[in-house]
């Protein structure tokens, strides 16, 4: 069979088999540009399982394009909190807004203009543009990758553009006249339900008789794709403080900056301990330094709080970082505070734990720039600034600074306005307590953190 019978074969099994067997999704229901937008927005990276009630909740509260313009950032961002890729959402509304700027509202039928939407790149477009108008465009993301490169028998690397281009030109040639809409879905389908990743169900696929890939016995090892870099690890300490007098029964949270990683999303406030070596997984730090860098770090911000003990562990998985995070429950302290103090009460609470727990209260003695057992003030900057620690933060693009700048002794612990302003990035802070989880959005792990620390889930920490 010649690579014309080949291509003819695929197109119209593979219809066949999706008019028999789509699934029936919320957004299919409805030949609306903007649930198809919506949607193909919220599926890069993420399952269709976790989409749907996602996406059902994301139409009852913005069910028009002017609807999502007109929303305020914070509320969109809300109903995306847990979806993850925060920056999708803050796209697909300025994109909204493009829209009714330029468009008049209507979701733009050509290609340059729907290319020219913030966050939509050449697939989303292609997916808008078959999906919604029928147009014989391709989509084609990595699991029509996968598939056209098993069927032809394709070893060129799909992570180069120029194997891009070419599977672009393929996918076009196999839409059948008029048929776009369909064909595109039933091959992300296929992607889906039957060719997948790590073992496609080639017995029951509707053009395995043809299948290049298969009769080759190439299944498993396609498509070529050279390794993405691994996820840099980073060490985290989070401060779940606890507000006194006015603050009691409230967490102090704050907001991250205006760009960057987690663009305005709120959280708890953490620095990191220690960048992992080249290659090497974070290893924890022990409480003791932990908390006095803790504690150093929430009075650079402005607070004076006391590390009292270890909460709990969490991970954070992001595209290029894992935050492999300690949390600890700290208490506010008066304003007057001084900072040797805190530290000192901090390796006293650990002191005090490491006692009562006969030996296991040090986590780790590995590899970390900061010793398991150092000496608790030498590792915090002094309050006169003759001797500066060594901690470090990130910057607003989410780039590792090492700073070891001295700290005032001026600074004093700002806690009494409701929105406070903290040093450094602009960063703004709140005590909130249970009623305000519903206001404000928060990546997933913290989110997780601030719900356990309110159902009383750390309450026994140093107690
Ligand atoms: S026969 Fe197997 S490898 Fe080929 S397209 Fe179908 S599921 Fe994929």
């Amino acid at each position: 069979m010649g690579l014309q019978e080949q291509k003819r074969h695929f197109s119209v099994n593979l219809l066949d088999w999706y008019m028999m067997n789509r699934r029936d999704l919320p957004w299919r229901r409805h030949n609306n540009p903007y649930f198809t937008w919506v949607s193909e927005i919220m599926l890069q990276q993420t399952r269709v399982d976790t989409v749907i009630p996602y996406f059902n909740r994301f139409i009852t509260n913005f069910p028009t394009v002017q609807a999502l313009a007109e929303a305020p950032e914070e509320e969109v961002l809300k109903n995306w909190e847990g979806l993850g890729y925060y920056s999708r959402a803050r796209n697909l509304q300025a994109a909204a807004r493009q829209v009714m700027e330029l468009h008049g509202g209507e979701m733009p039928q050509d290609k340059q203009s729907v290319f020219a939407l913030k966050g939509v790149g050449p697939y989303t477009a292609g997916a808008i543009l078959s999906i919604a108008f029928n147009q014989p465009q391709p989509a084609v993301d990595g699991n029509v990758m996968r598939v056209l490169s098993r069927y032809f028998l394709i070893d060129e690397d799909i992570m180069k553009g120029s194997t891009r281009v070419l599977m672009e030109e393929l996918a076009t040639e196999l839409i059948p006249e008029g048929r776009a809409r369909d064909f595109n879905q039933a091959l992300m389908e296929l992607g889906a339900l039957v060719c997948t990743p790590k073992a496609p169900h080639c017995l029951t696929c509707p053009v395995m008789e043809q299948c290049s890939g298969r009769i080759a016995g190439r299944e498993l090892t396609l498509p070529v794709k050279t390794k993405a870099k691994p996820p840099r690890p980073e060490q985290r300490l989070v401060a779940l403080v606890e507000g006194r007098g006015e603050h009691r029964g409230r967490v102090l949270v704050r907001q991250r900056p205006e760009t960057g990683l987690l663009a305005r999303m709120w959280e708890l406030p953490h620095v990191l301990a220690a960048p992992a070596a080249a290659g090497k997984a974070a290893a924890p730090l022990a409480d003791e330094p932990a908390m006095a860098l803790l504690a150093g770090s929430l009075w650079a911000e402005g607070f004076a709080a006391r590390p009292e003990g270890l909460a709990t562990h969490a991970e954070h998985v992001f595209s290029h970082i894992v935050w492999s995070l300690q949390v600890y429950k700290c208490t506010e302290q008066d304003k007057g505070s001084e900072l040797p103090l805190i530290a000192a009460e901090a390796r006293a609470a650990y002191d005090a734990q490491a006692a009562s727990k006969a030996g296991s209260a040090v986590a780790d003695t590995g590899e970390s720039p900061i010793s398991a057992e150092p000496k608790a003030d030498a590792e915090l900057p002094s309050a006169d600034g003759s001797a500066p620690g060594t901690a470090y933060t990130e910057s607003q693009s989410g780039s590792l600074l090492e700073h070891n700048k001295p700290l005032s002794a001026s600074i004093t612990a700002n806690a009494s306005q409701e929105v406070l302003t903290g040093k450094g990035d602009g960063l703004t802070y709140q005590w909130i307590g249970p009623e305000d989880m519903e206001k404000l959005a928060f990546p997933n792990v913290f989110l997780k953190l601030l719900r356990s620390y309110f159902a009383g889930a750390y309450d026994e920490v140093a107690e």
